[in-house]
């Protein structure tokens, strides 16, 4: 990608844009991505590099709010769920299901996190991906399955 010729080019250019994006991390190209595919005249500045501030660190993972739930910010959580769930219909070959293991070390971390995530199954209702459940200390197949 020639850099300077893009300068140039939007230099020299002296139609209007529709919109104009400060910043190419996920926000800005997000956007720009969807003001472009609605037919917006759409120029996006980027200082660096594409996604080379705080979105190069991201572990890219669409966590669907669970995090939230524990500030107790019901609405951030319903937010992102909806985001996942949309996300899930528009781009289902980049967004896949990932389960993971949340470790708990006490009676009372297991009561925390499972009524936690149950909450939160309630909360995600029909775009869950999955229900959560408790699985063993014991980790084999048979476990993981269950
Ligand atoms: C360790 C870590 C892990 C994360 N994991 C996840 C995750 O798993 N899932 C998740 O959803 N989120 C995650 N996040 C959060 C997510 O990465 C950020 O919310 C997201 O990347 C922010 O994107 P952004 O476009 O708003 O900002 P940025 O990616 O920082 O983009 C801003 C861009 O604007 C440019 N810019 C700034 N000023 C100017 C200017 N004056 N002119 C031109 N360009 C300018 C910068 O160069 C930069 O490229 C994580 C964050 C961190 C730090």
């Amino acid at each position: 990608m020639r850099r300077d010729l893009f300068i140039d080019r939007i230099r020299s250019d002296d139609r209007l844009w529709d919109v104009i994006i400060i910043g190419g991390g996920a926000t800005g190209l997000g956007a720009a991505v969807d003001a472009a595919s609605r037919g917006y005249r759409t120029v996006l500045l980027e200082q660096s590099d594409f996604a080379s501030g705080t979105s190069s660190r991201s572990t890219k993972l669409i966590h669907g709010g669970v995090r939230y739930l524990r500030q107790g910010n019901l609405s951030l959580v319903r937010e992102a769920l909806r985001e996942r769930s949309r996300l899930f219909r528009n781009a289902p070959h980049l967004v896949h299901n990932l389960k993971f293991i949340l470790p708990a070390y006490s009676r009372w971390e297991t009561a925390f996190y499972g009524m936690g995530l149950k909450a939160y199954d309630l909360l995600a209702g029909r775009q869950t991906l999955g229900k959560s459940h408790l699985v063993s200390r014991v980790f084999n197949d048979k476990t993981f399955c269950s």
